[in-house]
């Protein structure tokens, strides 16, 4: 059985390291997950139309929740916890290949991550972008407007529909976000997967192909994920108390 140690010895010998974040990484900074005990869609099924292009296209009522939703998301006051804080260290070492994110709050570039070694492959709610004419600002900016009393603000370019710039589902990954994730895939030397229930592709595909180009994977999770028997090593442990042991931070 691969111990603590082993994965420690793991990641103090790779040059290249890849690491996958999911919800998980963010909970001890206060964010819940969807999918977790206390996730967002475990407490109410509901909530996950919010996430859904085709419920915020076609009604108002589901756009009207989201703004409030995103007035009141937690990742304005939310700070980086240890797990981010070391991920930032793993880079300072020149051992981080790159960084990838499932999770839209930003908390690893105020962690100290370089934006360039981040790929926020589901964007980010820290801006908005219209949906007709795809004009991108800072999502303050909108907040300020339905704090106002505008509990739908269109685009002030075209009249389009706004919406966080985050990728829902129905909607498709950015295209050099996808090169990029997979690029870094083939070319780490060790994946790791971090507080992600590995379940939302084509994210979820990355584990396999750092494999097919000979990389361990190690699984930082605390419930089972679709990977864990093809994983070289799957730690259960709180992430916030397992990472910065696990990097040297
Ligand atoms: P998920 O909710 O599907 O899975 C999170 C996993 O993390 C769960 O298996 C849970 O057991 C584990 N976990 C939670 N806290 C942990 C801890 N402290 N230590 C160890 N494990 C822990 O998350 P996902 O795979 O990222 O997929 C959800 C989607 O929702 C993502 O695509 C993301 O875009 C979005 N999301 C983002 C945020 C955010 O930005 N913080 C929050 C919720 C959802």
């Amino acid at each position: 059985m691969t111990t603590v140690d082993d994965v420690r010895e793991l990641v103090r010998e790779a040059r290249a390291v890849t690491v996958l974040t999911g919800a998980g990484i963010s909970t001890e900074s206060g964010i819940p997950d969807f999918r977790g005990p206390n996730g967002v869609w475990t407490r109410d099924p509901d909530a996950e139309k919010l996430s859904d292009i085709r419920w915020y296209l076609s009604s108002r009522e589901i756009r009207v929740k989201a703004w409030k939703a995103r007035i009141e998301h937690p990742a304005w006051t939310a700070k980086p916890n240890a797990g981010h804080v070391a991920l930032a260290a793993l880079e300072r070492a020149g051992r981080l290949h790159t960084l990838i994110t499932q999770n839209v709050d930003g908390l690893h570039q105020l962690a100290g991550s370089s934006p360039e070694r981040v790929v926020e492959i589901h964007g980010s709610v820290r801006d908005v972008e219209c949906l007709s004419c795809g004009d991108r600002a800072p999502m303050e900016i909108a907040l300020e407007r339905v704090r106002g009393g505008e509990d739908d603000p269109p685009c002030k370019r075209c009249g389009g529909i706004l919406k966080s710039a985050t990728i829902s589902f129905g909607q498709s990954l950015r295209d050099d976000d996808v090169e990029r994730a997979q690029r870094a895939a083939r070319e780490c030397d060790l994946f790791m997967a971090v507080g992600t229930s590995l379940a939302v592709y084509p994210v979820a595909a990355l584990p396999d192909v750092a494999m097919m180009h000979g990389a361990p994977l190690v699984i930082v999770n605390a419930e089972a994920t679709p990977y864990d028997a093809q994983a070289h090593a799957v730690l259960r442990d709180p992430i916030g108390a397992i990472l910065p042991s696990l990097v040297g931070a």
